[in-house]
């Protein structure tokens, strides 16, 4: 008889024919086609009693598919055995203690509001909705990631000075977007406030919109701000290189965004990317989902096995991805009328002027953004690889299906 036992940083996932193993350590994993021998195996692995180890007789590793379970195991670091009769070791499996759950806190009559602004991490403010010029997809494109956006609101300078207040210490990283946000009247008082919160801060801009006189830039401080400068339709490359080197003489951080559609404009993007990079500070290319790329979408973003085989995630990665949205987790953002998101997706958790306590509770209880995981989404929720994909973004909102991936086709 020998003992199977699993160590503490293994996870099990599985779906109708395979198990998935993954080692959370050295980031290695397995499938095992299931079978019932196989099954019956996994299945005692998995009850948590049991603590991680099941006991096999020495006969029945004449059964080819055990035997090469069991070495498999011992080969990748998932486990090893103990031979003889010796006594049933005692493993603790990785599960997700959910502590400071939602459902935890309730169950214990703790208010959830008490940590709540301890989560908040990343405030995405659309101050104002001018601009001149008319990029195509404008009113879509902030839908899939951060970017401008037009409208004919502008938000309260009162309102957002308070609201900065109330978040003041909670040293949430503040982004500000637009429109062309340098045409806002309170850009100035925000700017001398957002100094005062130890984060660093970001200015959202189409390059068009960097203004000539870049006075008020050379009077932030350096260390609290970058500008994020965005790339909408891509023209005039001279122009755009030009803005760079004045802004990296000004010492002033600069990652800069270009939006692409097709593989024409990634093969622009790239070169443009290359003559930026001496000059910047990062170079992102973020392919925007027009409802008539879906081909691109399924080459360029649609997730693949070589990509699943080769993502590193340790246990707390694993556990993250099982309670949180990992891309929306932490973060809200408010549009020019004052309406607050967690998801500029869904409906507004509430207005600015509402208690931010409130309505992040309200997200963190029942939302749909900040928890939505692939363990609650079909056909994620039946495939082994949940455990360990990333969580979904906006671009599965905006495809209006939640595996962007080859893996299901369905
Ligand atoms: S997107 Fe969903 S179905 Fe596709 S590999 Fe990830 S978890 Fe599986």
């Amino acid at each position: 008889m020998i003992w199977l036992y699993l160590y503490p940083f293994v996870f099990i996932s599985e779906d109708l024919d395979n198990f998935l193993f993954y080692n959370s350590l050295i980031f290695k994993r397995i499938c095992f086609k299931k079978n019932t021998i196989l099954v019956s195996i996994v299945k005692q692995l998995q009850d948590i009693d049991q603590l991680y180890s099941v006991k096999i007789h020495v006969k029945d590793l004449e059964d080819v598919h055990l035997l090469n379970f069991v070495e498999t195991i011992q080969a990748l670091g998932l486990g090893d055995i103990i031979e003889g009769n010796l006594e049933k070791p005692l493993i603790m499996p990785p599960v997700l203690n959910l502590q400071k759950s939602a459902e935890r806190l309730k169950e214990h009559k703790v208010p959830i509001g008490e940590n709540i602004l301890s989560y908040l991490h990343e405030v995405s403010i659309y101050v104002s909705g001018t601009c001149l010029f008319n990029c195509p997809d404008c009113q879509d494109r902030y839908k899939q990631y951060l970017c401008c956006t037009k409208s004919a609101d502008v938000l309260d300078p009162a309102l957002l000075k308070n609201f900065l207040f109330s978040t003041y210490y909670t040293g949430a990283a503040i982004t500000l977007s637009g429109g062309n946000i340098f045409q806002y009247k309170g850009l100035e008082d925000i700017l001398s406030i957002l100094e005062g919160i130890d984060a660093i801060h970001t200015l959202v801009s189409d390059w068009r919109n960097i203004p000539e006189d870049l006075r008020l830039l050379s009077r932030i401080r350096k260390e609290s701000f970058r500008l994020k400068i965005l790339v909408n339709e891509l023209a005039d490359v001279s122009s755009i290189i030009a803005i760079a080197q004045k802004i990296k003489n000004l010492q002033i951080k600069q990652c800069w965004e270009i939006g692409i559609t097709s593989f024409p404009e990634y093969e622009d993007a790239e070169i443009l990317g290359e003559q930026l990079s001496g000059l910047v500070d990062d170079v992102t290319i973020r392919p925007f989902y027009t409802g008539e790329n879906i081909d691109f979408f399924e080459e360029c973003i649609f997730i693949d096995q070589e990509e699943l085989d080769n993502i590193e995630l340790d246990k707390q990665g694993v556990f993250a991805l099982q309670a949180l949205n990992t891309n929306n987790f932490g973060k809200i953002t408010i549009l020019s009328d004052g309406n607050v998101y967690a998801n500029v997706n869904e409906k507004p958790l509430g207005h600015i002027q509402d208690p931010i306590k409130e309505m992040l509770c309200e997200e963190l209880e029942k939302g749909t953004s900040w928890r939505r995981t692939r363990y609650d989404l079909e056909p994620c929720s039946q495939c082994r690889y949940k455990l360990i994909c990333p969580s979904p973004s906006n671009y599965e909102l905006a495809i209006g299906k939640n595996n962007l991936c080859h893996i299901n086709p369905l």
